[in-house]
């Protein structure tokens, strides 16, 4: 069974409950490297905790502040082949010389107990998905134009210009990739973003949001993942 048709319970008419399918859906958010999708990611995490963010697995070596089991689980390279040969991976994909994958079992586990989960993978990996899993529902983060990713690739100073080179020609190829999301989001500004994408995943945290304004001040918690992780 497809892992966004879990089984629920709904009162038949006869009062009786019935098994149904609690469709919590799967959202992918994907878009070019440095569009500001971890920004949006550690904002919606932040204002919205019920939704559950996959943790991905990579080869990548930490950026500094980054830490294992929050940002990625981070592994080498023979760890990843033993990953991706026993299945554990819903998706995996290259990226700029590293490899990234999605771990299916805790994925699956949230869906099954019916909360809302979201994915911020690449374009390959968004693919991946839509294929084993129909239903999911895909997402675009655009930047507002090509210069202004330009500049916030560039502007993070944190990678090689080699590697650089590498993510804006991946960029260009995964922007021409837009229409095949059914929605696309402009990243003009973070919270604007994060509204547009509790307001597609889950409502009731947008209703919370406001009840909160009128009750006081929001409690802190600790963001998902630091708002610099991929971002300007
Ligand atoms: P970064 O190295 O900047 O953290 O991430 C590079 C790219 O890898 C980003 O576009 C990010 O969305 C993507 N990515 C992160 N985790 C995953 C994953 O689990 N699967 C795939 N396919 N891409 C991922």
């Amino acid at each position: 069974m497809p892992i966004s048709e879990q089984r629920g319970r709904r009162p038949s008419p006869s009062g009786a409950a019935v098994a149904t399918p609690v469709h919590s859906r799967l959202t992918v958010l994907s878009g070019p490297s440095g569009v500001g999708k971890s920004t949006v990611v550690a904002e919606l995490s932040r204002t919205c905790p019920q939704i559950w963010i996959s943790v991905s697995v990579t080869t990548r070596h930490p950026r500094p502040g980054e830490l294992d089991g929050r940002e990625y689980h981070f592994v080498d390279n023979d760890e990843f082949d033993r990953l991706v040969a026993s299945g554990a991976l819903l998706e995996w994909a290259r990226f700029a010389g590293n490899r990234y994958g999605t771990p299916r079992e805790p994925l699956n586990s949230k869906l099954e107990a019916g909360v809302p989960c979201l994915l911020e993978i690449d374009l390959a990996g968004a693919r991946q998905v839509k294929r084993a899993e129909p239903d999911a529902r895909l997402i675009f983060l655009a930047p507002p134009s090509w210069d202004e990713l330009v500049r916030r690739l560039t502007g993070r100073g944190t990678e090689p210009a080699a590697v650089l080179e590498r993510r804006l020609a991946v960029a260009r190829d995964e922007l021409a990739a837009a229409d095949e999301f059914e929605v696309t989001l402009v990243n003009t500004s973070v919270q604007d973003v994060c509204r547009q994408l509790v307001a597609l995943i889950d409502n009731s945290c947008l209703r919370k949001a406001e009840r909160g304004r009128h009750s006081g001040p929001p409690s802190r918690r600790r963001h998902h993942k630091p708002a610099d992780r991929r971002t300007p």
